[in-house]
């Protein structure tokens, strides 16, 4: 072989090994403009739903005497946020994509101190403004690199700037950490690390209500996704398998995901979705199941969930943590 074509080919390879390895840095711009996608113009109206406001922008639904799901059904997204009340204080898990505030609806439904979590950092789901109080995952990964309580997400965790939504910094008043309760008075929920989407994606599970508020780890709203920077197969079958084994004595408990269908109904997976769901990325990973497209890929995992993922060598099923004694 000649030596200029040995140099292109090494040029290449280097090309390559490049355009691979920054593939969300230069495909995310490339997918999104950095300004607000619009709002849907016909959204189904929410089942159940009391609108919010001048804008009717949040669509409340109460879940119980003290659970509310706040429904943003005219942005794209269809994000479906979670006001979980104790007797001494409230959780809201999610605040919403960013364009409009939550805090009024907040507001407009409990006069009790309330405390932000995100279910991962996301733009979709951390809002805008800033919170008195506000709950993080205690993670080594991410305490490591927090200053002091103040934590900025990463550029690859948030994302915002495809949709012109600035960066939040927080003021973390309580890390939490994997496995541990947080007590709202007479209402504990469970924090779960289930990563997979995200490397800090996390859910809260009300063992009394049997009732899991799972983020963007499972949701009906048709579409998983486990592509975007930080995200891996392996700890989502972990996640799987971990949630499906803490929930074995409550087969009838109800998933509320973050994301709602065109339905809007508010999410409401199964036990049998998740099931679904592991049985599927067993398939995935042994190259049984196979996707459609080269990136990402689209794999059919039952009728109405499709899961976005890495091309099949791209695919990593290592967890982060093997071993969920190392975070916490
Ligand atoms: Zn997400
Ligand atoms: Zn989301």
């Amino acid at each position: 072989m000649g030596r200029k074509v040995l140099v292109g080919l090494l040029v290449l390879v280097m090309l390559g090994t490049i355009a691979i390895s920054q593939r969300h840095k230069i495909l995310i711009p490339l997918i999104t403009s950095g300004t607000q996608i619009s709002q849907l113009l016909d959204a189904n109206p929410v089942p159940g739903g009391q609108p919010f406001g001048d804008e009717n922008h949040f669509s409340i639904v109460q879940l119980d005497a003290k659970t509310y799901a706040i429904a943003e059904p005219y942005s794209w997204a269809r994000n479906v946020n979670y006001l979980v009340l104790g007797d001494s204080r409230a959780l809201l898990f999610d605040a919403g994509v960013g364009h409009y505030d939550i805090r009024p609806v907040v507001a407009s439904l409990t006069d009790l101190p309330v405390t932000f979590m995100p279910s991962h950092f996301h733009y979709d789901h951390t809002g805008q403004g800033t919170w008195a109080k506000i709950a993080i995952v205690d993670l080594p990964h991410v305490r490591e690199r927090a200053d002091g309580n103040l934590l900025q997400p990463t550029w690859g965790e948030h994302l915002g700037d495809g949709e012109g939504i600035d960066m939040p910094t927080w003021n973390v008043t309580e890390w939490v950490k994997p496995n541990s309760l947080i007590d709202l008075g007479n209402r504990e929920l469970l924090l779960i690390y289930t990563p997979g989407h995200t490397s800090n994606s996390v859910s809260l599970l009300d063992v009394q209500r049997q009732v899991m508020f799972s983020g963007d780890f499972i949701s009906d709203g048709g579409l998983l996704n486990s592509m975007f920077p930080t995200a891996r197969l392996g700890d989502y079958l972990q996640s799987a398998d971990k949630v499906l084994d803490r929930t074995n004595a409550m087969q009838e408990i109800i998933f509320r995901g973050a994301h709602a269908s065109p339905a809007n109904t508010i999410p409401n997976s199964s036990r049998d979705d998740l099931q679904t769901l592991r049985d599927q990325l067993i398939e995935i990973r042994e190259g049984r199941l196979q996707g459609q497209g080269p990136y990402p890929v689209v794999y059919k995992i039952a009728e109405g969930m499709l899961l976005n993922t890495e091309s099949a060598f791209l695919q990593n099923w290592d967890p982060t943590y093997p071993d969920d004694h190392e975070v916490h």
